[in-house]
């Protein structure tokens, strides 16, 4: 059971003299799919960080399962996460950027090896692991940067326009691959987009941000089928 609460939180970047987060107030549920949507600039990705302790909370809590997490460091966060740019290290192998976190986080080699392959099995990347990011195609880099957030079994899952840079063709299929991870891996989901189809297919609840502020939060049904 993981649920996430977020209360009156708020953002102000050191160098800035406004808050880039205002009064963001979330209560999400265990396994629901959240999207983040909104234009460019209105807070999607800051929020994101904040949950995954990349950024600090100004002001307001963070819980997980009712515990206040705002001081705790990322690697000690229950959470993996994917972004934009993939972030493989381009000097190791598939394999080697998978394992990553588990050598950092001390994980025994045969689990290591057991969890890489399992991930590599899940995402058919199994005859890719000792090739290096640069001999991959797009969507296989992809793939390779879900697997290294899938391999520690992170209940809470936080995904920042994973597939801004695929192509329409491969948008597609990596949504349904993306869907039903989230399902097998029985993950509570955060996912930023600014795309509305990702939202209205894979969400259970969508976010609808706006200058820093949750504009309005409801099922793809409530938010875009509005009369
Ligand atoms: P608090 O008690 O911390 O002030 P609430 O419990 O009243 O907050 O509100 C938090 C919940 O309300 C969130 O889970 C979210 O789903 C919903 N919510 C927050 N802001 C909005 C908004 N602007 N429009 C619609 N729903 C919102
Ligand atoms: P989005 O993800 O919705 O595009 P961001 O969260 O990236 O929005 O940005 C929200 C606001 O915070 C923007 O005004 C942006 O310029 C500002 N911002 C983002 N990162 C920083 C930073 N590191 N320092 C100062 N301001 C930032």
């Amino acid at each position: 059971m993981v649920k996430l609460d977020l209360d009156h939180v708020y953002k102000m970047y050191d160098n800035a003299d406004s808050y880039s987060v205002t009064d963001f107030n979330l209560h999400i549920k265990d396994r629901e799919f959240i999207v983040f949507v909104g234009p460019s600039g209105c807070g999607k990705s800051t929020t994101l960080r904040m949950i995954a302790g990349l950024e600090d909370i100004t002001k307001g809590t963070f819980k997980i399962d009712g515990r206040i997490v705002n001081d705790e460091a990322p690697k000690d966060r229950d959470i993996a996460m994917v972004f934009q740019n993939y972030a493989l290290y381009p000097h190791m192998t598939v394999y080697d950027n998978m394992a990553f976190g588990l050598k950092l986080r001390k994980y025994d080699k045969a689990d290591i090896d057991k969890r890489v392959h399992k991930a590599a099995s899940i995402l058919g990347l199994e005859e890719y692991l000792q090739r290096k990011p640069a001999a991959l195609s797009g969507g296989q880099r992809q793939r390779v940067a879900l697997g290294r957030a899938i391999v520690r079994d992170a209940p809470i899952f936080l995904m920042d326009e994973p597939l801004s840079n695929l192509d329409a063709k491969l948008r597609v299929s990596m949504r349904a691959q993306i869907s039903k991870l989230h399902q097998d891996l029985k993950t509570t989901t955060i996912y930023v987009t600014h795309d509305q189809i990702e939202a209205m297919t894979m969400a259970d609840r969508i976010v609808v941000m706006r200058d820093g502020k949750i504009q309005q939060v409801g099922t793809p049904q409530e938010v875009y089928d509005q009369p």
